[in-house]
């Protein structure tokens, strides 16, 4: 789809997303599957879309400089929290072994789980839960992606990180600023975080 090439140039790579194995994902992925049908003719505009229950698809450039900046490798297997639409789960999908995505909203779980089935991804577990405790039968993950924003990096997620492992999510307050955070768990064990871009997330909220 020529939409999707111009998508690529102008909103990724012209703002410094080169990985070549990102943008082959994004090539791939039909984003206009994983959008309400009322957005198909929007689906690779530069910005958010709704997806009901007060969630976002969000803007294809922030999937992948999250995605450049996680580094997975095709024998990786990856966490990812926020299942939404389950966008960000194919283009994960196209790149790793393995791909579990944890929702907390059944709904958007069960629709996401139905349309990558449906859409021949048959590398994505999800889950209905809470992730804020992570997915602790399927640890250790070699990458973690957390696609809602939280005010601190949730403890079990650090302790489901393989060593030497990668762990990219938005910090901060629900309606403060926010950034992309990448953490990283040395052979040792010992996290180191950097911060990497402001953005604008919907909040993880948790099960009561
Ligand atoms: N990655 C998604 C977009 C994420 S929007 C995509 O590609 O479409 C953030 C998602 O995180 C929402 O679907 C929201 O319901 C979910 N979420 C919020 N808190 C959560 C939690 N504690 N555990 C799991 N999912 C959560």
């Amino acid at each position: 789809m020529a939409e999707q090439q111009v998508m690529i140039e102008y909103q990724i790579v012209a703002r410094g997303v080169h990985d070549p194995r990102v943008l082959e994902a994004l090539r791939t992925v039909p984003r206009h599957q994983f959008v309400p049908p009322e957005y198909v003719d929007d689906a690779y505009d530069d910005r958010p879309l709704e997806i009901g229950f007060g969630q976002t698809i969000s803007q294809p450039y922030i999937v992948a400089y999250m995605t450049e900046l996680l580094a997975p490798l095709p024998q990786h297997r990856v966490l990812e929290i926020g299942t939404g639409s389950g966008y960000q789960a194919a283009v994960l999908a196209e790149l790793v072994a393995q791909v579990y995505s944890v929702e907390i909203i059944p709904e958007l779980g069960t629709a996401a789980q139905e349309r990558l089935k449906r859409l021949g991804y048959e590398n994505v577990q999800v889950r209905i839960a809470d992730g804020w405790l992570g997915w602790p039968e399927r640890a250790p993950f070699d990458r973690i992606l957390v696609t809602a924003a939280v005010s601190q990096i949730p403890p079990p997620l650090l302790e489901q990180l393989r060593p030497g492992g990668r762990l990219v999510m938005p910090l901060g307050r629900p309606f403060g600023s926010q950034y992309l955070v990448l953490a990283e768990k040395s052979p040792a064990g010992n996290i180191t975080t950097r911060t990497a871009l402001p953005v604008r997330f919907v909040s993880c909220t948790r099960a009561q």
